[in-house]
């Protein structure tokens, strides 16, 4: 439902490689401290110049010429949505009010095109994400904020370690959520480039929410791609889930506490969130398990999982044998395995990452208390760069096996394909992209 938009939102990018998000990478790309690292620099309000390139996507829109050409028609662009934000009910005077000023930021034309070329391994996005500093800042902002925590779990019935957690990793807490008026960027995207139909709902969402004054302009700041807030919500989304929670007569998911933790709430609530449930266990693979079985289709009982061998990591035993799971094992037979339930899927709807959502529901456990995972992540495995992931898939895809698009990101149909392989190799098929399965497709 949420799934493009909310694959723009502050810790995307640079999950991109982990992701099965459809159009990779985009997000916020200026905000995220720790991420940035291999990102291109951005100034304030975006000031830094388009480089003048087209796009490494060698979309036709994405051409220097196509883009040029967009801008020089952007006032007519922006002319031409007055028609459809009048149906949404903005008069006339006011498009012209909000809209008076605005010039494309091409800069974003850059980013929307980024390809990092090296990724970090599951366990240092977890490592960057899921930091000390963000598990006490977290339990301070808990204990600030207990009176609306209090009122927005008994309304909504979600974990508030977990709206604490997705708080602090897209903003963190509110301090990062980028540096981009949201109004600007959502119509450069819906006048040029490759996105134009999804950034003009996206456009004219930001202009109702203006019009109606539920966010001031000038703090409607995010992402070069448009979320923006504490808990970076796309415009749309806004639209169908921010909630006025402190009563003022505005849905303020920018300034007022109140309403950025019930929306959030509002939000994982409608993608499905299980009241009183956890998000899934860390659980223990017994040897020569069938590997197989580690598949987000294959789901079982717990109970079934159990009696084939699986275990808490941490000893205790499972609740609930009825609920259903699917077994994850992110980073192969040498690595940590989980059981993931319904509340782990609905942050996955949030940011469909299950980096992303591992790192969500292990900071929302470590808030509450909970200890480190219990298995060691193997940490000596060389994590692929792009031409490698590439050319693993491109080996997979000679040998006639579906790898989905061939395009650097390793999702589940490529991971599929490397299980495939590695049985009619003989190894256990965990699915993993290791560097020596790459040696091996390379010789074999
Ligand atoms: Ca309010």
């Amino acid at each position: 439902m949420l799934k493009f938009g909310r694959c723009l939102s502050a810790v995307t990018l640079v999950l991109a490689a982990l992701s099965g998000c459809a159009d990779m990478p985009l997000g916020n790309t200026s905000s995220y401290a720790p991420a940035g690292k291999n990102l291109p620099p951005s100034a304030p309000g975006g000031t830094r110049e388009w480089s003048g390139e087209g796009g490494a996507s060698g979309h036709p829109a994405m051409t220097a010429d196509a883009i040029r050409a967009a801008a020089a028609d952007f006032p007519n662009c922006i002319a031409r949505y007055g028609h459809d934000a009048a149906r949404r009910g903005v008069s006339q005077q006011a498009y012209a009010s909000l809209t008076r000023d605005l010039t494309p930021d091409l800069r974003i034309m850059d980013l929307i095109d980024a390809q990092p070329e090296f990724t970090k391994a599951f366990w240092e996005y977890l490592d960057t994400l899921v930091s000390e500093a963000r598990i006490s800042r977290g339990r301070e902002m808990l204990a600030q904020h207990k009176q609306v925590f209090d009122a927005a779990e008994r309304s909504y019935g979600v974990d508030r370690y977990t709206i604490a957690a997705i708080w602090g990793v897209e903003s963190n807490y509110g301090t990062q959520g980028g540096e981009r008026p949201v109004l600007r960027s959502t119509a450069t995207l819906a006048c040029v480039g490759r996105r134009q139909p999804f950034f003009k709902e996206e456009f004219l969402s930001t202009v109702e929410i203006l019009n109606r004054g539920d966010v001031k302009p000038d703090r409607m700041i995010g992402s070069w791609a448009g979320a923006f807030g504490p808990t970076q919500f796309m415009p749309t989304t806004f639209k169908r889930f921010a909630v006025d929670f402190d009563g003022d007569g505005h849905r303020d998911t920018v300034d007022s506490i109140a309403d950025v933790v019930a929306s959030t709430a509002n939000l994982l609530k409608a993608n499905g969130w299980v009241p009183g449930q956890t998000w899934g266990y860390e659980v223990a693979v017994p040897q020569r398990f069938d590997y197989l079985l580690a598949d987000r289709a294959k789901q079982l009982t717990i109970n079934e999982w159990s009696r084939l061998g699986l275990r808490r990591a941490d000893g205790q035993p499972f609740a609930h044998g009825s609920d259903r799971a699917f077994l994850l094992v992110p980073a192969g037979a040498r690595g940590p395995a989980f059981l993931i339930l319904p509340n782990f899927r609905a942050v996955m709807k949030y940011n469909p990452s299950e980096a992303y959502a591992l790192a969500i529901t292990h900071l929302a456990d470590r808030m509450r208390g909970g200890g480190p995972f219990v298995q060691a992540w193997p940490r000596d495995e060389r994590v692929l760069t792009r031409d490698e992931r590439l050319e693993l898939q491109q080996h997979l895809a000679r040998r006639g096996l579906d790898v989905g698009e061939a395009d650097g990101r390793l999702g589940p149909a490529s991971r599929s394909a490397i299980m495939k392989f590695q049985v009619a190799s003989g190894l256990p098929p965990d699915g993993f992209a290791s560097a020596s399965l790459l040696d091996r497709l390379r010789t074999q």
